[in-house]
């Protein structure tokens, strides 16, 4: 999903695999697929992971996105006909193959993308599944589509990790290439329905170092008081070629990471306001 947490284009460690179904899904397909929740399309499955919630985590990648965040390096799941079709009993197979070992590492299943939203009948048939298994289930999402989710689906998922690209619209707009309303609104209604939630926030050079930017942001999430920890994820330059691969255009060409201090004054910003931030 966002700059710190995302898979590579190809598989490069056998912790991750991708799961094949069939061939071409015709368009008629998809939109039952998407209405129904019966079939999901998924850019790969990643097993191990230790940055995605809560101990070891089985996470699920989804395809398809909204957002055209200038930072993303996964720019290959904006495209919901990148990912592989997979159906919901091969996904739900998947979790169940993994339940006994997520819940012995204290870990659990997390959705992320790309924008999972973009499927949510999918996902919210994905949460009834891993919770029924005793499956702790978490959903990494930009926020944008979740009053998609009924109160009662989102009382399934244990764990919201909210990527808030920016807090002020403008600076939305600039990041992200779209309004961020919604956003504030989901953050809001997790906070009236006391769902815990990590914020995660990614610092670039230049685009959101902005200190009364990330002030009024923590200002915003310390007032939620549902906010359990704050990341702050620096930007890297891994998800460049991939751009490049795709034709697009990237304004990040030359961008640095954040320094040690920059990164720690970020951390201080949301600490200030009472936040556990990493
Ligand atoms: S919200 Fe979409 S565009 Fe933004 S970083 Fe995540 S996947 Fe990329």
């Amino acid at each position: 999903m966002d700059a710190a947490a995302a898979t590579p284009l190809e598989a490069k460690s056998p912790y991750e695999m991708r799961v094949h179904l069939g061939d071409e899904v015709g368009e008629t397909d998809v939109r039952s697929a998407l209405k129904t929740g019966d079939m999901g399309f998924l850019h790969s499955f990643t097993t191990g992971s230790a940055v995605d919630g809560p101990g070891i985590r089985l996470v699920a990648w989804t395809t398809a996105c909204m957002f055209r965040c200038q930072f993303c390096h996964n720019p290959d799941t904006w495209t919901l006909s990148n990912g592989i079709p997979v159906t919901l009993a091969k996904a739900v197979s998947e979790i169940q193959r993994y339940a006994p070992g997520l819940k012995r590492m204290n870990g659990g299943f997390t959705l992320s993308g790309g924008e999972p939203l973009m499927q949510d009948r999918f996902a919210v048939r994905l949460f009834e599944a891993a919770h029924a298994m005793g499956v702790h289930t978490a959903i990494e999402t930009n926020g944008f589509l979740g009053d998609r989710l009924s109160d009662g689906e989102l009382a399934r998922i244990d764990l919201v990790l909210l990527d808030m690209k920016a807090f002020r619209l403008e600076q939305h707009k600039r990041v992200a290439g779209i309004a961020n309303e919604p956003v504030i609104a989901f953050a809001q209604r997790l906070a009236a329905l006391r769902r815990p939630m990590w914020l995660r926030y990614v610092l670039v050079p230049g685009l959101t170092d902005i200190p009364e930017e990330m002030e009024q942001l923590a200002g915003f999430a310390a007032g939620l008081g549902v906010v359990e920890r704050v990341e702050i994820l620096p930007f890297h330059q891994l998800g460049k070629y991939k751009w490049e691969k795709l034709g697009l255009d990237y304004h990040l060409e030359t961008t640095e990471p954040p320094s040690h201090e920059a990164i720690e004054s970020a951390i201080e910003v949301f600490k200030a306001q009472g936040l556990n931030a990493y």
